[in-house]
C-alpha cells in the first residue's frame, strides 16, 4: 500500500440512474482507478442501475453495495435516508420508490411553472430530456435553467433559486425518516442517515437534532454519515459522539455526482470492517 487513500469503501455514489452525470459503467471504472475496493451504488429513489452495476463491478475485480438513497421529508426540508443490500422486488418498498419518482415528475412541473413566473424561460420538456430515464432531480431542473440562460452555472442556481427554502424550491411529499428506515429495513436493508448536518436556509440551524437522530436510531438506523464532504470538522466531531451514544456505525461518503458536484468519487472512505459491522445490522 502507497496512499493513505489506498482501499475502503465509498457508501454514496450517484450515476445517471438519478442526477450524476457519469454512467455507471464509467463511475465502477473510476472507482478501480482511485484504489476503491468498491462502492455503494446510492441513486435517488431507484435501483434501476443494479444489474449494470453488478456487471460492472465484477470486470473491474470492486466489491459492490447496491442501494438508493432515499427521499423522506421532516417539516418540509428533504431528508435523506441511504438504504444498503436492498431487495429490489420487495413490494411495498417498489412501491414507495414508484409513487416517488412520479412525484418528482409532477414536482419537477412545479419547479419549471415557478421559474417561469420568476421570468426565466426554461421548458419541462428539456428538463425531462435531460433526465432521460432518471427520477428527475433538482440537478437536472438546474442545468436546463443553465441553459436557458437563466444562470451562469448550477451552483449558482441553487444558490439563488432552487436550495431548499429558495424561491423556486417545492418540496417532495416524501414520507418520515422513520417511516423510511422502516421501510428500508422491511426490505431486508441498512439505513443510514445521509449527510445528517444539513442545515435549514433561513437560520441556519441543523435540520436533524439529536433527537430526531436518536429517535431514528430507535427505528432501526443503523449507520451515521458522520464523513461526507459538507460536513465541517465540528459537525463530523458531533456525529461521532452522537454514534457512540446510540450504538450507531460511522461512515463515510462522498456523494459523487460526476461534473454536478464538486465531491471527488473516493475523497470519503469508509473500511472494510466498518462495512462488515455495518452489514451485520440488516433488517428483514
Ligand atoms: P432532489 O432529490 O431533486 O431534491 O435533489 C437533491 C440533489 O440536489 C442533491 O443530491 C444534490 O445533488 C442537489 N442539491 C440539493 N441542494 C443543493 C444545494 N444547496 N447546492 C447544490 N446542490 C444541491
Ligand atoms: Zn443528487
Ligand atoms: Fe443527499
Ligand atoms: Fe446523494
Amino acid at each position: 500500500m502507497s496512499r493513505a487513500s489506498d482501499g475502503g469503501f465509498d457508501l454514496h455514489v450517484h450515476t445517471t440512474c438519478s442526477d450524476g452525470t457519469e454512467e455507471v459503467e464509467r463511475v465502477l471504472e473510476l472507482a478501480a482507478s482511485t484504489g476503491l475496493e468498491g462502492i455503494a451504488l446510492t441513486d435517488h429513489d431507484t435501483t434501476a442501475g443494479f444489474e449494470r452495476a453488478r456487471v460492472a463491478a465484477e470486470r473491474r475485480g470492486l466489491d459492490l453495495v447496491l442501494g438508493t438513497e432515499f427521499s423522506a421529508e421532516l417539516d418540509g426540508w428533504s431528508v435523506h435516508v441511504l438504504g444498503y443490500d436492498i431487495d429490489p422486488t420487495h413490494p411495498d418498498l417498489a412501491a414507495e420508490l414508484d409513487r416517488l419518482r412520479d412525484e418528482r415528475t409532477d414536482r419537477a412541473r412545479r419547479i419549471v411553472e415557478r421559474f417561469v413566473a420568476l421570468g426565466i424561460e426554461v421548458a419541462f420538456e428539456r428538463v425531462a430530456a435531460i433526465a432521460g430515464a432518471a427520477p428527475i432531480g433538482r440537478p437536472h431542473i438546474a442545468a436546463a435553467v443553465v441553459e436557458a440562460g437563466g444562470a451562469a452555472n448550477e451552483r449558482e442556481v441553487f444558490d439563488r433559486y432552487l436550495a431548499d427554502g429558495g424561491p423556486a424550491y417545492v418540496p417532495k411529499h416524501a414520507v418520515h425518516p422513520v417511516a423510511a428506515v422502516e421501510l428500508l429495513r422491511a426490505a431486508g436493508g441498512v439505513a443510514v442517515l445521509a449527510h445528517p448536518g444539513i442545515r435549514g436556509p433561513v437560520d441556519g440551524e441543523p435540520v436533524l437534532t439529536d433527537a430526531v437522530i436518536e429517535e431514528l436510531a430507535g427505528a432501526g438506523l443503523a449507520g451515521l454519515e458522520a464523513d461526507h464532504p459538507d460536513h465541517d470538522a465540528g459537525a463530523r466531531a458531533r456525529f461521532r459522539d452522537l454514534a457512540r451514544a446510540l450504538d450507531l456505525v460511522v461512515t463515510a461518503g462522498s456523494d459523487y455526482h460526476g461534473d454536478a458536484k464538486p465531491n471527488r468519487l473516493g475523497e470519503a472512505r469508509t473500511a472494510r470492517g466498518v462495512l462488515e459491522a455495518l452489514r451485520s445490522r440488516a433488517g428483514g
